[in-house]
């Protein structure tokens, strides 16, 4: 007997069917003896719905309120996903993030858990009944409803699994497990057997939706070992756990296009210390996550000046835009641009701590490729570059073809 904690996806719970079906695999392990506890997400495009339906009313809509309007969607497929088990005579309860013992801090759209105290889900998995969690949410100590960040759900089974010290943390979802690319843009991509923590991280955060990236910290700050499986067939899927010396063998694990990213260009700021500091503490404040930020050589004569461009999430925009418009007077540049029209295109492998030239064999399929790179960064184990949102896929698999064939 062993207790697990399941997670399934928006497409997984995406209709009354789907829910059956998640009830039904429940049923399986539940017929073994196993414990199960279930995480779900909304049922996909719930969650996109309702912002869509916030913004038509206004664009920066408040975040305690989108929270309060985005919890609905889990709340919707728990109970759902509980009444399906009934149906096949399995004992289930629903219970909100709040209601399983989660506590967030109060940062509105993207809390992070402070800790669980998951005595309700003990007792009912004592009681031998399934619990259904809902996914992506919490609650502050002040009882606030909060949400973990878009594609949360992930998170909320991970550190259930912590929580709980389940044996085994399943995330279903509606690709077979984690793949060298993603399989709809290059179809001689493969499945992987296994990937490290990092491996996955850079991936995840990189767009290679699999998982939310903040879930895959948690699981190797907590040892949390999963796998990503479909839950549309019984294939094995991919086992996420830490490194082990065999996976250096690999040049490169896996390849992805973020098309989720939008870059800002400040032209014309003045060269001087202090005004990088003075944005980038600005766009902080305002919980912005940047990713990549490339500052130009200074031209002109007189004061000197130069352009600095910076990546955030597409979704962050407006907000970047306008904290920047915000320090127009105080900066003085000469214009701010948005552009969503990049993509930003990664390579990833452990096996590039032992292996030269990566670098060099990617920029030169890329140049082979007609493909003009915009920004460039790395890590250890990550090459990332932004190019043309409309050259990204073709380069996805011209990258692809080059390093896994
Ligand atoms: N429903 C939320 C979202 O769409 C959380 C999740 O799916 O994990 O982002
Ligand atoms: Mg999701």
């Amino acid at each position: 007997m062993a207790l697990i904690v399941q997670k399934y996806g928006g497409t997984s719970v995406g209709n009354p069917d789907r829910i059956k079906n998640v009830a039904t695999r429940v049923k399986q392990y539940r017929d073994k003896g196993d414990q199960v506890v279930v995480v779900v997400s909304a049922m996909s495009g719930v969650t996109d719905g309702l912002i869509k339906m916030a913004k038509e009313i206004m664009p920066l809509p408040s975040e305690r309120e989108m929270d309060m309007l985005l919890a609905t969607g889990e709340q919707t497929t728990i109970a759902l996903t509980a009444i399906a088990l009934h149906a096949l005579n399995i004992e289930a309860t629903s219970l909100t993030g709040a209601q399983a013992g989660i506590v967030t801090d109060g940062v509105h759209t993207k809390a992070k858990i402070q800790n669980i105290t998951p005595k309700a889900v003990h007792d009912l998995l004592d009681a031998g009944k399934v619990v259904i969690v809902a996914g992506f949410q919490g609650q502050t100590s002040e009882g606030h409803i909060t949400t973990l960040g878009r594609g949360g759900s992930d998170l909320t089974a991970i550190a259930l699994a912590a929580a709980l010290k389940a044996d085994l943390c399943q995330i279903y979802t509606d690709v077979d497990g984690v793949y060298t690319a993603d399989p709809r843009i290059v179809p001689t991509a493969k499945k992987l057997p296994e990937i490290s923590y990092d491996e996955m991280l850079e991936l995840a955060s990189l767009g290679a939706k699999v998982m939310q990236s903040r879930s895959v910290e948690f699981a190797k700050k907590f040892g949390v070992v999963f796998e990503v499986r479909s839950s549309l067939n019984d294939n094995p899927g991919t086992i996420v756990k830490e490194e082990t010396p065999s996976m250096e063998g690999v040049v490169i694990r896996g390849v992805s296009l973020d098309k989720n990213q939008a870059k800002v260009t400040l032209v014309g700021v003045p060269d001087k210390p202090g005004v990088a500091s003075l944005v980038f503490q600005s766009i902080a404040e305002a919980n912005i996550n940047v990713d990549m930020i490339v500052q130009n050589i200074s031209h002109g004569s007189g004061t000197p000046a130069t352009d600095l461009s910076f990546t955030v999430d597409k979704p962050e925009l407006l907000k970047a835009r306008k904290v920047i418009e915000g320090l127009k007077s105080t900066i003085g540049y000469r214009e701010v641009i948005a552009n969503e029209g990049i993509g930003k295109l990664s390579i990833v492998g452990v096996g590039m701590r032992s292996h030269p030239g990566v670098a060099a064999k990617m920029f030169d399929t890329l140049a082979k490729n007609g493909v003009n790179i915009d920004m460039i960064s790395t890590s250890e184990i990550k090459i990332s570059v932004v190019v043309d949102l409309a050259k990204g896929e073709s380069a996805m698999k011209a990258v692809h073809a080059a390093f896994l064939g």
